[in-house]
């Protein structure tokens, strides 16, 4: 088994607010991250893909192929979005790095059959990891 990762980046905006909550209890749990106007964050995303390697490409995937799905999958729903607002997976699950991470997992899953694991760096010191299930 071999493993191949592709870094991605992306930038979006969010804030935490859990509908079935009060509002100062959302100010409570949240703090900053509540405010309604949002915040943005660069993203780094890490896409790792295992597999064997196909002895007549040398490759496990071809990487312009996960490149292009990358862009089609992720970037063009996630980037430069308000993911409260544009991405209709966040009208009712908060985005946070955990949240993102699984959505970015469902989105590939169905076209990247040896996906192993999604890395969601949200700043350089933090980042969630999935593997789904
Ligand atoms: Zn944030």
């Amino acid at each position: 088994m071999i493993y191949v990762t592709r870094r991605a980046e992306f930038s979006a905006a969010h804030y935490y607010h859990n509908p079935d909550l009060s509002p100062e209890e959302n100010r409570r749990l949240f703090g900053k991250c509540s405010n309604p106007n949002g915040h943005g964050h660069n993203y780094t995303l890490e896409v790792t893909l295992a597999g064997e390697v196909d002895p007549k490409t040398g490759m496990v995937l071809d990487l312009k192929d996960l490149k292009a799905i990358l862009e089609k999958e992720v970037l063009a729903v996630m980037d430069h979005k308000f993911l409260n607002k544009e991405v209709p997976a966040f009208e009712r699950t908060i985005p946070t790095t955990e949240n993102i991470a699984v959505e970015i997992w469902r989105l590939l899953e169905p076209k990247l059959p040896h996906l192993h694991r999604i890395r969601l760096y949200e700043t350089e010191d933090l980042y969630v990891d999935y593997c789904g299930g």
